[in-house]
């Protein structure tokens, strides 16, 4: 189905090194790089405000690459970074990657995700350089680079951020460049988060990868269409003790992307620990 086949890969960020060797591999597909400006769709430094949840825009993305580059089949990823919505203190790091498959009209979307990542920032007016490094350091800089953006910038003003920094000098200079143009003084630095800046990012995005192109291989039992995987978990795992339902997940769903078939699978093991349940355990 994808042998030989080329599709566009919407990035300006170097993100084929991490898809191409995945989809070339499980799937024989090549990707090839149009001359897109993805951050139209978007940008982590805020000059350039999302249009939408990274869900669909990364959709919007793949069809910006297949439209420049006159392709049916068209890849394309985004990262989306925030507050952990279970673990306090955690940030959590999701990207998406999605493959559009025009000739059969295929929309299949797959994620990794990590706590790993160095999404934090630090607010400072630069006077102590200790703090500064210690970030920096922290961050992985300089394997990873630092935007620099005036923690609040005069009202209408543009942001012009300072990105791709991996140097003390570059960065003392940016500080106090930003804390020049900030109301209070201060800047805000912060991790790179363009993948081509920052590795531990890219390695999420290559998990993402991995699993979008095994999905690819996978056909669905019900139509024979490529990307058949998980579209659902449902809670329910019943207490060992009780068999009262608990808000584990009790089965998982797969599906296709093209047809009405659905396959569950109970999880392993089938039944929940007390501790976790309402009734032993309220
Ligand atoms: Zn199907
Ligand atoms: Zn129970």
């Amino acid at each position: 189905m994808y042998r030989d086949v080329v599709a566009s890969l919407a990035t300006r960020h170097g993100k084929r090194a991490a898809l191409g060797p995945p989809l070339r591999r499980h799937l024989g597909l090549r990707l090839r790089v149009p001359p897109v400006d993805t951050d139209a769709l978007g940008t982590f430094t805020g000059e350039v405000e999302r249009p939408g949840p990274a869900p669909q825009v990364v959709v919007a993305k793949a069809r910006l690459g297949m439209d420049a580059a006159d392709c049916p089949v068209g890849v394309a990823s985004e990262g989306s970074f925030g507050p952990h919505p279970a673990v306090p203190w955690h940030s959590l790091q999701v990207e998406y990657v999605v493959l559009l498959d025009d000739r059969l009209g295929l929309v299949v979307l797959e994620t990794a995700s990590s706590v790993a990542g160095n999404h934090a920032d630090l607010l400072t007016d630069g006077t102590d350089r200790g703090e500064l490094l210690a970030f920096a350091r922290r961050t992985g800089t300089p394997g990873h680079a630092l935007t620099v953006v005036p923690a609040v910038p005069a009202p209408g003003a543009p942001v012009l951020p300072a990105k791709g920094i991996v140097t003390v000098r570059s960065l003392l200079a940016a500080v106090a460049a930003a804390g020049a143009a900030s109301r209070d003084g201060r800047a805000r630095v912060a991790a790179d988060l363009r993948a081509h800046h920052n590795p531990r990012r890219m390695a999420v995005i290559a998990e993402a990868g991995v699993r979008l192109a095994r999905r690819m291989a996978t056909a669905c039992p019900g139509c024979g269409a490529p990307g058949f995987g998980p579209v659902a978990a449902r809670p329910g795992l019943p207490c060992s003790a009780c068999r009262t339902e608990t808000d584990l997940v009790a089965e998982r769903v797969s599906g296709c992307g093209l047809c009405t078939y659905q396959r569950a699978e109970r999880v392993r093991p089938f039944a929940a620990d007390p501790a976790s349940c309402p009734s032993c355990n309220p």
